[in-house]
């Protein structure tokens, strides 16, 4: 997982050669028809001493004079086009072609990063995301509501569907509406409820609001916080700390170490602070289980900042299949 500067570093040097590889394209077809029309060079020499001309005489010329290049350029330009016409080419052909018509794949607009490499970095994060979660990136309308039961059921208090309802409408609304201002989340419920998946579809629309969402499943990040532990710098911990959007998934099934416990609170107590929401998904449904793994102090630090969307229902992965 890389940091949002190593995303934007990345994508920079993806753009920046882009531009290259557009103008070296540019310059082969600009070589190849000169070896199909040996008198292009001369032209086009032509056409550029004209456009000079006309510029210093519209400073420093006569109307009289600026007149007289200007006619030279239309000229200059008409038999260069009739010649590229007669051997199928036009008066643009040999410019690169780049992808961003803004900033031309350089990177920057106006003094500022263009929204080229915004929108690069996004697409980044999103691989990384999809590369890394089982789901792939998903999306609220391939939720099934269907698969949750319509009808009141005694062990759960209440109707799974319309209750699965109400959650995802929360969920939608909170995506669409995504600030760094939204609370922390913590989705509990057996395995195969959706938790992940309404996650991931709340990341996909943040994502698509140009927030910087990070996702990582638990496990995978207790291993890797694990053998990183003793490292000065870490660009996981920073990353992690930082994102706008964490989603934390499937918190329960990491390898437990002292050392895991207090960097969770570290997690929940560092972005609390830096006021950054957190999606936390876990299978366990219990609050007295919860504390008896992560500890008192962690479990309340975690239970005391999130609100708490309960999922119920049957397994919907038997469902799909
Ligand atoms: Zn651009």
């Amino acid at each position: 997982m890389q940091t949002r500067e190593q995303l934007y570093k990345s994508a920079l040097r993806q753009i920046q050669s882009n531009h290259q590889r557009a103008c070296v394209i540019a310059q082969k077809q600009y070589e190849q028809a000169c070896a199909e029309i040996p008198q292009l060079p001369a032209l086009f020499g032509q056409l550029n001493r004209c456009k000079v001309a006309v510029s210093r005489c519209s400073v420093f010329g006569t109307p009289e004079q600026l007149a007289q290049q200007t006619q030279q350029l239309e000229a200059a330009d008409a038999e260069l086009s009739a010649l590229l016409k007669k051997h199928g080419y036009h008066s643009h052909s040999f410019d690169p072609q780049f992808s961003c018509p803004l900033c031309k794949d350089r990177g920057e607009y106006q003094g500022k990063t263009c929204r080229c490499v915004h929108l690069l970095v996004r697409q980044l994060r999103r691989q990384e995301i999809s590369a890394l979660s089982a789901l792939e990136l998903s999306r609220f309308d391939t939720f099934r509501l269907e698969y949750y039961p319509n009808q009141y059921i005694a062990e759960y208090g209440a109707n799974p569907r319309q209750h699965m309802e109400e959650i995802f409408n929360y969920c939608q609304k909170y995506a669409e509406h995504f600030t760094t201002k939204n609370p922390n989340l913590l989705m509990t419920g057996s395995a195969g409820l959706g938790k992940t998946h309404l996650a991931l579809a709340i990341a996909n629309t943040a994502l698509s609001r140009g927030a910087d969402v990070i996702y990582i499943s638990s496990r995978n990040l207790f291993d890797q916080m694990e053998r990183e532990k003793f490292a000065l710098s870490s660009d996981l911990r920073q990353t992690v700390m930082e994102a706008e959007l964490l989603i934390l998934d499937d918190l329960g099934t990491e390898f437990l170490t002292q050392y895991g416990i207090s960097f969770l609170y570290d997690i929940v107590n560092t972005r609390m602070l830096r006021r950054l929401p957190t999606i936390y998904t876990t299978n366990i449904v219990k609050e007295e289980m919860l504390r008896a793994r992560y500890t008192e102090k962690t479990a309340s630090r975690l239970l005391g900042s999130c609100e708490l969307l309960t999922f119920f229902g049957n397994d919907i992965r038997l469902l799909e299949h």
